[in-house]
């Protein structure tokens, strides 16, 4: 395996790849020698030097895994990333410690006005009067989003004496408990705070989140803060607010525009403003190298990395859980594209029994879908794009639960809908996987090898018939089982056989009388 560092990073992350890859450091590569000689890669690290374009990925045959040794992958193209199967992790928790402690500095910067103090101080002045303070001890520190960074926030506001609110409606009140933390809504968390400080990710529910109305409802004295993304709070509005004395003041790490060399924010005393340098300490970019070094080893040694961003993550305890049911997914998957008859329209997968308790499905869908659509593309097609893919294809895809599992531990159920034809199968894993149900016909069918599943009409001959069909072409049946509703009416076979079955020989059973139906599958 062969890694290109294209990003200068930390020395620690490069000797974990050394032990298990050859890594080639080439920190000044241009983007024109990137697209040339990136085909030789498995896996790519960048910092945000260097872009990982369209034109990069689809130079990359080899390509695996592009890792940001950061947070945010603006330089990297997911999308295209995605299509090509390509995942993309970052390491989004080196941050965390850092971006808090600058937090903790913006706040303290401003409630004993240091900046403005030290710029008056270098001025040649001694402003005593000028910079009376406001101790954070017993004041209420208002948290907006508590996920990585807001939960440091907490931990060291707390050490200050601070009262914290929280307002996050998507965390559990189990993690609020673990913090010790009050969760408001929003207004409540506006209205008491002394400082504010924001740590949610920039969506459309969060794009001018903090603006004129909110800083209206804000104490005359608030601070507020944004070490997150710029754009959440709407810099016109906190100009009016801070000029018309509505807030006491704002420290922003993060702007709108960046630079932001137009602000009239630029101008006033009772601001402090960083160049985007919150998440910038050497401790975090040693973390960073290291975390998505780990993740290249993990990918390299087939195991699950945690932080991709172009698939689901799961912890390990789950990933354990759901793995065995990989091989019981490969194997419906595989099974159905085979019996589909033209293109498939629609899955619809249930998961039953201890299954059904299992929350993040997702993975073995992923992984029906991928051995559904590899055969039938010429792009590979793996866990990181099989939903993309099945969704250009029209694919509908239906995922359910269902706590009975018709006596067994567990069990997944699928119904195909093709052009031509409706195939529904039942696999359960137990120590192996085996299929126990095809089209409504209860079986027992272990997925390995050649197997001929033939529908015909349950009258007396006919099973003979095709196992002589089946010796004139020289195959051997290794095992025989048939599933049937009501005697005399229709009926599955299912034929263990020795040799691999062609069309031909599918076509001369299928020409047999009472035959209706005959494929071959390879499991
Ligand atoms: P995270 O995903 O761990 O936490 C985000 C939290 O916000 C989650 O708990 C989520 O539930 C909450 N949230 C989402 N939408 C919300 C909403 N509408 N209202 C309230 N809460 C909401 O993210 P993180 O790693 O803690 O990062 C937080 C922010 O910091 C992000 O914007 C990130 O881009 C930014 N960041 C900035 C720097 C920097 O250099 N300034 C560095 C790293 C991260």
């Amino acid at each position: 395996m062969k890694v290109l560092i294209a990003d200068q990073i930390n020395q620690k992350g490069i000797e974990e790849l050394e032990e298990v890859a050859e890594v080639v450091a080439r920190t000044d590569i241009t983007p024109e020698e990137l697209v040339d000689d990136i085909k030789d890669f498995d896996a790519i690290v960048v910092r945000s030097r260097t872009k990982v374009t369209r034109e990069v990925i689809e130079a990359a045959p080899s390509l695996k895994i592009i890792a940001r040794a950061g947070v945010g992958v603006d330089n990297v193209d997911v999308e295209a990333a995605t299509e090509r199967g390509i995942m993309v992790v970052n390491a989004p928790e080196s941050t965390s410690i850092t971006v808090a402690e600058h937090t903790m500095g913006l706040v303290l910067s401003m409630s004993r006005k240091i900046a403005i103090a030290d710029n008056s101080v270098k001025e040649g002045k001694w402003e005593k009067s000028r910079f009376m303070g406001m101790e954070l001890n017993s004041k209420t520190l208002g948290i907006v989003g508590m996920g990585r960074i807001g939960s440091q926030v907490v931990i060291r506001a707390k050490a200050f004496g601070m009262d914290i609110m929280v307002y996050d409606p998507y965390i559990t009140p189990e993690a609020a408990a673990e913090l010790g933390v009050e969760v408001v809504d929003l207004e409540t968390l506006l209205v008491n705070a002394d400082v504010i400080t924001i740590h949610v990710p920039l969506t459309p529910e969060t794009k001018y989140l903090i603006s004129k109305p909110q800083f209206k409802i804000m104490k005359e004295n608030a601070i507020i803060v944004n070490c997150a993304r710029g754009g959440i709070i709407k810099e016109d509005d906190l100009y009016d607010a801070l000029t018309q004395n509505e807030i006491g003041g704002a420290a922003l790490d993060v702007f709108e525009t960046e630079p932001p060399k137009e602000s009239p924010l630029l101008q006033l005393d009772n601001v402090v403003l960083t160049p985007h340098i919150a998440a910038s300490t050497s401790e975090a970019q040693r973390d960073a190298a290291i975390i998505v070094a780990k993740e290249i080893k993990k990918v390299f040694q087939g195991e699950s990395p945690k932080n991709v961003i172009n698939m689901p993550v799961m912890d390990p305890e789950t990933f354990q859980l759901i793995k065995p049911f990989f091989g019981l997914a490969e194997k419906l998957g595989k099974f159905l594209i085979q019996t589909a008859q033209g293109n498939i329209n629609e899955l619809d997968i249930t998961y039953c029994g201890e299954l059904a308790e299992i929350q993040k499905h997702d993975i073995i869908t992923r992984m029906i879908l991928q051995e559904v659509l590899n055969p039938i593309l010429t792009e590979p097609v793996n866990l990181v794009n099989a939903p993309g893919v099945a969704k250009n294809r029209g694919i509908i895809i239906t995922e359910g639960k269902r706590s009975d599992s018709k006596g067994y531990k567990n069990l997944i159920s699928i119904k195909m809908k093709a052009d031509n034809n409706e195939v529904s199968v039942e696999g359960v894993f137990d120590k192996e996987p085996k299929i126990v149900m095809i089209n409504n016909y209860q079986v027992d069918v272990e997925t390995k090898g050649t197997m001929v599943i033939v529908c015909y009409k349950d009258i007396p001959g006919i099973i003979g018939s095709i196992g002589t069909k089946l010796g004139e072409h020289d195959i051997n049946i290794a095992k025989m089982q048939v599933g049937r509703q009501q005697p005399g009416g229709e009926a599955v076979m299912v034929l263990k056989v020795d040799q691999n079955v062609s069309r031909d020989v599918e076509d001369d059973i299928k020409a047999l009388a009472h035959v209706y139906d005959a494929v071959s599958v390879n499991l």
